[in-house]
């Protein structure tokens, strides 16, 4: 069976380290793979809306925003459709069909949307459109047929959503759909990059992330302000790497060639925790080591970025070409999905003639 990738972000700000270790680092590794048939990635701007409802020039504006992000990144615009969802209508009849099969129970009880309601304090006014997100997602990927789609983990519960009215929509229509797979990174910090204040995800909405288009200044100064050890004082004192924000983008971005480059006195990350956690290693040295790596990968990206922001004409027509090529695959989809529930009426007429 071929290999259909479907997976996308909502533009409501710029891409930022979680999204680059969560999704877009292994968009890109598949990309090169080339095991695949059909590639898509989606700028969720209807998805944006509903919750951001009344700041639709924040929505707009960071469409193209995050479409610089990925190609500044590595994704490359002849191997990967790259389109903007409501520049697709189809997706929005699909949904339609798909919110019959779906209860309002079962989203209220998914522990993404739940924590999502809470984080927005929609919990006495949730505006119907957020609560069915999941659907509209359903309906995003299904449209393309798409059996793989990168996510970070807190996209899992929303995936099994999708799942659940594939399999409703076969078991009552007949067989349309296939199995759908989430493709979270190997490495567990990955699928959920806590963000600079150790509490929640790195999220574009709590305000603690670190961009892929922050300047070598705004890194360092985040970095300088990321949460560590409360307990870790003086320089001497035993240091904790459990819940040290830190060591845990360490973790997720830290390689052994990076020691002897910019740490050298350390052969690897297993060294430089046992020293902290020993005590007699500070704060700042551990900081500075990660602001080196951080900026070694960033470099190219604001470099790439430079290039796009100044033939940002030409970003929008990779956009709007991708609409019209994944336009044509959700039309074909559009139309088995109908053919399966009956809904095909032209058949109709013909029956008479
Ligand atoms: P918002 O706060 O507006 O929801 P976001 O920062 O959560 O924005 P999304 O556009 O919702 O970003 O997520 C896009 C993709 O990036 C999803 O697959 C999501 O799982 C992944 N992702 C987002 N944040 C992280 C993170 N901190 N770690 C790993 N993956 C992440
Ligand atoms: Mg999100």
């Amino acid at each position: 069976m071929n290999n259909i990738i479907l997976t996308g972000d909502r533009p409501t700000g710029n891409l930022h380290l979680g999204h680059y270790v969560g999704s877009l680092k292994t968009r890109i590794e598949l990309q090169n793979k080339n095991d695949y048939d059909e590639y898509y990635i989606m700028i969720a701007d209807t998805q944006a809306l509903t919750d951001n409802a009344n700041n639709v020039d924040k929505v707009k504006n960071n469409i193209i925003q995050v479409a610089i992000d990925y190609i500044s990144a590595g994704i490359d615009p002849n191997k990967v459709t790259i389109f903007i969802q409501s520049q697709v209508p189809e997706l929005f009849e699909i949904t339609a069909y798909f919110m019959n099969l779906v209860s309002v129970s079962r989203l209220q009880r998914n522990p993404t949307i739940k924590d999502e309601i809470k984080q927005r304090g929609f919990e006495k006014s949730l505006p119907i459109g957020f609560l069915n997100y999941p659907v509209s997602q359903a309906a995003d990927i299904l449209a393309f047929n798409a059996n793989i789609v990168p996510v970070g983990e807190d996209q899992m519960p929303v995936i099994e959503v999708t799942k659940e009215i594939a399999h409703s929509f076969n078991n009552t229509y007949g067989q349309v759909f296939r199995e759908v797979k989430g493709l979270l990174p190997e490495n567990k910090i990955c699928a959920r990059l806590p963000g600079l204040d150790g509490k929640l995800k790195m999220s574009k909405s709590a305000g603690n992330a670190i961009y892929l288009c922050d300047d070598e200044k705004t890194v360092k100064e985040k970095i300088m302000s990321a949460y560590t050890d409360p307990n870790h004082i003086k320089v001497a004192d035993p240091g904790q790497i459990e819940g040290n924000i830190v060591f845990a983008y360490l973790d997720a971005f830290c390689k052994d060639e990076h020691f002897e480059k910019y740490l050298p006195e350390y052969k690897n990350l297993d060294e430089l925790k046992a020293h902290y956690k020993r005590g007699g290693l500070g704060d700042v040295k551990v900081k500075l080591f990660l602001n080196n790596i951080i900026n070694e990968l960033l470099t190219p990206i604001r470099a790439k970025r430079k290039e796009l922001e100044e033939n940002v004409d030409k970003v929008y027509d990779i956009l709007f070409e991708g609409g019209k090529k994944a336009r044509a695959s959700a039309q074909k989809m559009l139309k088995k999905i109908k053919e399966a529930m009956g809904l095909d009426y032209e058949k109709l007429k013909n029956k008479k003639n």
